[in-house]
């Protein structure tokens, strides 16, 4: 007997109707004498509803109250979930996040899990339920709850599967699997049939919204292969796995993009050499997160600092500078919104020189300006204007001829 982790997203319980599907899924995998745990997220947009509803009482709600708030939502999808499996004559059981034993650090709105104690849900199991586990949140050690980040319900599955040593986790989503881009947005976009975990890893954190990086960080650690799998279709969906294996080796797998980008210039910083680390070790304690930075030197000896920020932590950046200009003096700062990020990414580039220019020359072929560039050994990401965001994609996934058919390696 094998034990399954499912995990079903927004969209796929969103009505009373999905839900029903939902619980037929489960229900077929119980039906093959599989051991079941399921894990799901808020109805369709309920948790965005949520938050704008806060936002009209507090432009800045207490983060406390904010998990509070947004935990309800998959309470009450695992309440409805059970009761449909109930209603078709399957013993099921809900369980809250805190109930399922997830603990996580003391952080509102993005704690990271830092145990599960599975002694309740293995012994639901070990008595024939099903059981449907709440995701995106846990409890702190004084009893808080918490929650995961957006998106993070993948990760209260994927965590779930590595403590119950579970033998599968499949992602039940609105898509057939992770694409080579976003299929909303790029109409040549094409399915995958693997994808490694650092590739999954990069296009998760690049922006590609399919998995929540977390997911993809504790899959690569504990060695747990994951589907992304359609809640609809009956079709296989993608592996992310060690090493994605069944295509022959593309040198680019996927491109990702992200908007709300702001780039942020710190003119006339002393040129100690200290100074880069305050200003960074200053954001970080402030919980701001710096992506590409650009350093360079001037004339006069005083460095000008420019890095990119998520637009929406432009004015707590801001004011973290400001109130510690006294201890990194500065002359003056200046942002630049509405900016995006392109990203290629792929484990093929490795050992192939010469695809940062080509990803280049694209983006010149179509008058596209690039403004700020980072590199890793596997990903190639450019800041662009947001109007140019969706034309570089599309150029890109040309240039690289990710929309034609795979081949498969025999
Ligand atoms: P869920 O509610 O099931 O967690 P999400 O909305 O979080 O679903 O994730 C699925 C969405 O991810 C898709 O609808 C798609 O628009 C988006 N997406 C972004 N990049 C990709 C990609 N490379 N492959 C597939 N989907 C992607
Ligand atoms: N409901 C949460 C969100 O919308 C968590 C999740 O769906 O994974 O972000
Ligand atoms: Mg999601």
């Amino acid at each position: 007997m094998a034990l399954i982790v499912q995990k079903f997203g927004g969209t796929s319980v969103g009505s009373i109707e999905k839900i029903q599907n939902a619980a037929n899924r489960v229900i077929e995998e119980a039906e093959r004498g599989n051991q079941v745990v399921v894990v799901v997220s808020a109805m369709g947009k309920t948790t965005d509803e949520l938050v704008s509803m806060a936002k009209e009482i507090s432009a800045a709600p207490s983060k406390r109250e904010m998990d509070m708030l947004l935990s309800t939502g998959e309470q009450v999808t695992i309440s409805y979930l059970t009761m449909a499996l109930l209603a078709k004559g399957y013993d099921a059981v809900s369980y809250t996040g805190w109930q399922a034993g997830i603990s996580t650090e003391a952080v509102h709105s993005n704690a990271r899990i830092s145990d599960i104690e599975t002694a309740r849900v293995k012994a639901a199991l070990e008595a024939g339920k099903i059981v449907v586990v709440a995701g995106f949140q846990g409890v702190d050690a004084d009893g808080e709850i918490t929650t995961l980040g957006r998106g993070g319900s993948d990760t209260t599955a994927v965590a779930l599967a590595s403590a119950l040593h579970a033998d599968r986790c499949d992602i039940y989503t609105d898509v057939t699997g992770v694409y080579t881009t976003d299929p909303r947005y790029i109409k040549g976009a094409r399915k995958l049939l693997s994808v490694s975990y650092d590739e999954m890893l990069e296009l998760a954190n690049l922006g590609a919204g399919v998995l929540h990086p977390r997911a993809v960080e504790f899959a690569k650690n504990y060695q747990i292969q994951l589907e992304v799998r359609s809640s609809m279709e009956q079709e296989k969906g993608t592996i992310i796995e060690e090493e994605a294996s069944m295509e022959q080796n593309l040198i680019v797998r996927g491109i990702a993009f992200e908007d709300r980008i702001t780039r942020v210039t710190i003119f006339g910083l002393s040129g100690n050499i200290g100074t880069l680390s305050t200003i960074f070790t200053t954001l970080a304690k402030n919980r701001i997160n710096v992506d590409i930075i650009i350093q360079s030197m001037t004339d006069t000896d005083s460095i000008n600092l420019t890095f990119s920020i998520k637009s929406n932590d432009v004015e707590e950046a801001l004011n973290v500078l400001e109130k510690n200009k006294n201890n990194l003096p500065f002359d003056r700062v200046e942002t630049e919104s509405g900016l995006s990020k392109v990203s290629i990414v792929g484990s093929g580039m490795v050992s192939n020189p010469g695809v940062a220019a080509e990803m280049f020359e694209c983006m010149a072929q179509n008058g596209i300006v690039i403004k700020m560039v980072s590199t890793s050994e596997i990903k190639v990401s450019t800041v662009v204007d947001q109007k140019d965001m969706v034309k570089a994609v599309e150029a890109l996934h040309e240039a690289f001829r990710l929309d034609e058919p795979a081949q498969v390696k025999a």
